[in-house]
């Protein structure tokens, strides 16, 4: 179960924005794309040129896996997934990504960043319908339960998150008992849920060559 575990401010720099991959931590004066706003390494400093078609639907594509923590194999899976269910492609494949379990555990605002969410389901901390499952892409779907059962000491540090990710709104199509630690899935994401500044239509094109 690969993953990325190399400074991910990098990751911003070079898609020249901020993509919050540290969560609230990233809401600080200190955060690298705000000081040093050119793209990492030996030739970051030279003036970026203008990028081709290519260019644009590439970075696109590296924004929007960086966003969701996913390596380029599985983003692809998700694609091929996307191109062959009814439904417009690139909705389609945001909203697999948007189902992810390490994703819902992230906007339910108990995790503090989707990598602490990954770690979180990596743990054996979060139940769907009853049933213990520890791998971060499961796909939720419409009518689960999604509940985390802990121990004292995680307890405290998942109630501190809920704290400090108190100003995200859960979104629409999840329904959460804050209580309880349980959340329903009301429906599927829809495109609107998504509130990333995504042109998903690119990476469609990127793939369909
Ligand atoms: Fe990205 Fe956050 Fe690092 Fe800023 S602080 S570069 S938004 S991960």
């Amino acid at each position: 179960m690969a993953r990325y575990t190399k400074a991910v401010c990098r990751l911003c720099r070079r898609e020249g924005e901020k993509l919050f991959l540290k969560g609230t931590k990233c809401v600080t004066e200190k955060c690298p794309v705000s000081r040093r706003a050119y793209a990492p390494g030996q030739h970051g400093q030279q003036s970026r040129q203008k990028l081709s078609n290519y260019g644009l639907q590439l970075r696109e594509k590296q924004k929007v896996r960086r966003i969701y923590g996913v390596l380029e194999k599985q983003f692809r899976r998700y694609f091929k997934i996307a191109s062959k269910t009814k439904g417009v492609t690139g909705h389609v494949l945001l909203q697999l990504l948007e189902r992810r379990l390490d994703n819902v555990v992230f906007r339910l605002g108990l995790a503090v960043s989707r990598s602490e969410a990954r770690q979180i389901v990596r743990h054996n901390m979060v139940y769907v319908n009853s049933r213990r499952v520890n791998i971060p892409s499961y796909l939720v779907d419409s009518a689960d339960t999604v509940q985390l059962k802990l121990k004292e000491k995680a307890a405290k540090a998942i109630r501190e998150n809920m704290e400090l990710c108190k100003e995200r709104t859960v979104l629409a199509w999840l329904e959460f008992d804050s209580k309880e630690l349980a959340a329903k899935v009301k429906r599927l994401p829809e495109r609107e849920d998504v509130r990333h500044p995504i042109e998903e239509q690119l990476i469609v094109e990127l793939y369909s060559k």
